[in-house]
């Protein structure tokens, strides 16, 4: 059977990506045991990998327990944060085959929201964490806007078609954000419309693809005149470079409210 995907909602808006060939499974980012449970249970799959993206709890605080139900099943995740049971460190950099389900994935480092973040590529899909979001990005916890903007051009390099498995339910809100400084974009209004209508159905707004986040999001649009102008309306320089600008948007971000 090919490779399936499944959003597990966990917490207010979390998601645990869970990949499956219809026996074995991997999930990304269990923050909570429970629902990577009820799922294994009710698609019949038997555990085959955890990963993590980075270390903070509503990524990593389910791994104890699944291990506890499952144990000795391989935990990836990066090398310098601390992650729960973790037998496989990452830097990086790395192609990792797992064998249940067999997939091969690149080990990308996205330092920004968190120093350590890594980022996972292969078969069509990426698993970006807090890195990239549906029309957004992390917030920088750790790192700074120059590491944050580097690791969204490495994930730029994608092809238009990866499925974006994001960590977070948070397209409307960053909806609300990139129409203030990118107002005229069509394709924005468009998945204005589009999200909108998902989530009145309850349906998940991911995975995107790097082709409709190039499109849409400010984050990956900096080299553009619109998110430039918008730039320099908060304050960057007229010949600000893409990172500065990334870095103006960013914090007009921060404090932005609905
Ligand atoms: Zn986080
Ligand atoms: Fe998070």
């Amino acid at each position: 059977m090919p490779l399936a995907l499944r959003a597990l909602p966990a917490f207010a808006d979390n998601y645990i990506w869970l990949l499956h060939d219809g026996e074995h499974a991997l999930v990304v980012d269990p923050g909570d045991a429970d629902p990577v449970s009820e799922a294994l249970a009710s698609l019949g799959l038997q555990l085959g990998a955890i990963l993590a993206t980075h270390h903070h709890r509503d990524h990593v605080g389910g791994i104890a327990g699944l291990l506890e139900r499952h144990p000795g099943t391989p935990v990836y995740g990066p090398a310098g944060e601390t992650i729960p049971g973790r037998s496989v460190a990452l830097s990086g950099g790395e192609l990792l085959q797992i064998p249940q389900p067999a997939v091969a994935l690149e080990v990308l480092s996205t330092p920004g929201h968190t120093l350590g973040h890594v980022s996972y590529y292969g078969a069509g899909y990426l698993f970006c964490g807090d890195t990239l979001f549906g029309c957004g990005c992390g917030r920088l916890f750790e790192g700074t806007p120059a590491q944050m903007f580097a690791s969204l051009e490495d994930l730029a390099r994608l092809p238009d078609d990866t499925l974006v498995c994001c960590a977070h339910e948070y397209t409307m809100d960053n909806l609300r954000f990139a129409l203030t400084v990118d107002a005229a974009n069509p394709a924005l209004a468009a998945r204005w419309e589009a999200t909108l209508e998902l989530r009145r159905r309850g349906r998940p707004s991911l995975p995107s693809t790097l082709g409709q986040e190039k499109a849409t999001n400010p984050f990956l649009r900096c080299a553009t005149p619109a998110l430039r102008a918008s730039a320099v309306r908060r304050g960057a320089g007229a010949d600000a470079q893409a990172v500065e600008i990334f870095a103006a948007i960013r914090k007009a971000k921060d404090t932005f409210r609905v």
